[in-house]
């Protein structure tokens, strides 16, 4: 039986911050509470049997969300599953205030960073000083279906921007619930530690097979073409990969000339001695 992590503090006054965010509903029973940096957009979806929150903002906005919530007619405990997109700060920051009454998932490769508290990886103390920690109930895997009744969510690994990144596809409507890994206008995520740009090309590849109507992201503005937002993410993801080539051949070049002159001038470098 593992020990219940403390209770999550309330943000003080100080730290609550004017919050221009709105929720609005984007399909029947699916609403997006918006907001801005820090913390991430969130998508409460209402299912016929279980309430779903995509991502949890940052914790010192906990209070804005609760009032959402209470707009749409919700109580923090009506919320019965938190699936959280990938491991970052802004979008797993309040999640330890629903973790009483609701189960939390997230794919196996962010739940196990979230467990282990890795905040080199998550940012959650540096950045989301209120933050507590909570441990992730279901450790999701690529094909995961989570149903809803009247929507089913498909959980796709999109590793990249982090190894831990998942989008939600709802392939009846045609959603697709994004995360960090791709924005509207097919703008990617940096790659974050724990990421890689190869993945991120796989992803935004197979993210593309998909007959998607709405692109719903974890930050800025939501996109209603997402057949034209997908290729030029693919065109982004395969630039970021060439410019990684481009670096690191020029990376080469200069070590070998350092060699040269090292050499002329006498000197034993680094890489003269690896040779020995
Ligand atoms: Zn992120």
């Amino acid at each position: 039986m593992k020990e219940k992590p403390p209770g999550p503090r309330m943000e003080t006054k100080a730290e609550v911050q004017p919050e221009p965010s709105e929720a609005i509903e984007l399909e029947p029973g699916i609403y997006q509470l918006r907001s801005e940096k820090p913390g991430s957009h969130i998508y409460l979806i209402k299912g016929d049997t279980k309430n779903v929150l995509i991502d949890t903002g940052v914790a010192a906005k906990f209070t804005v969300l609760k009032r959402r919530l209470t707009e749409l007619s919700m109580r923090v405990r009506d919320i019965n599953l938190i699936i959280l997109t990938h491991e970052h700060y802004d979008h797993i920051g309040a999640t330890a205030f629903f973790h009483r009454t609701a189960v939390v998932a997230a794919h196996r490769l962010a739940a196990n960073k979230l467990e282990l508290q890795d905040e080199f990886v998550t940012f959650r103390r540096y950045r989301d000083q209120s933050s507590k920690p909570f441990w992730v109930d279901v450790w999701l895997e690529d094909g995961s279906i989570i149903d809803l009744g009247n929507y089913e969510l498909q959980v796709i690994h999109t590793p990249g921007h982090t190894s831990g990144c998942i989008c939600l596809y709802e392939p009846r409507a045609g959603l697709l619930f994004t995360g960090d890994t791709v924005f509207a206008g097919g703008t990617l995520s940096e790659i974050a530690v724990g990421g890689n740009v190869s993945d991120y090309v796989n992803s935004v590849r197979r993210l593309s097979n998909l007959k998607i109507k709405q692109l719903y992201p974890g930050h800025g503005r939501v996109s209603s073409t997402p057949d034209e937002d997908l290729p030029k993410a693919i065109v982004y993801a395969q630039t970021m990969l060439d410019d990684c080539k481009t670096f690191f051949e020029a990376f080469i070049k200069t070590r070998k000339l350092q060699d040269k002159l090292g050499s002329a001038f006498g000197y034993w470098t680094e890489s003269q001695d690896y040779k020995k």
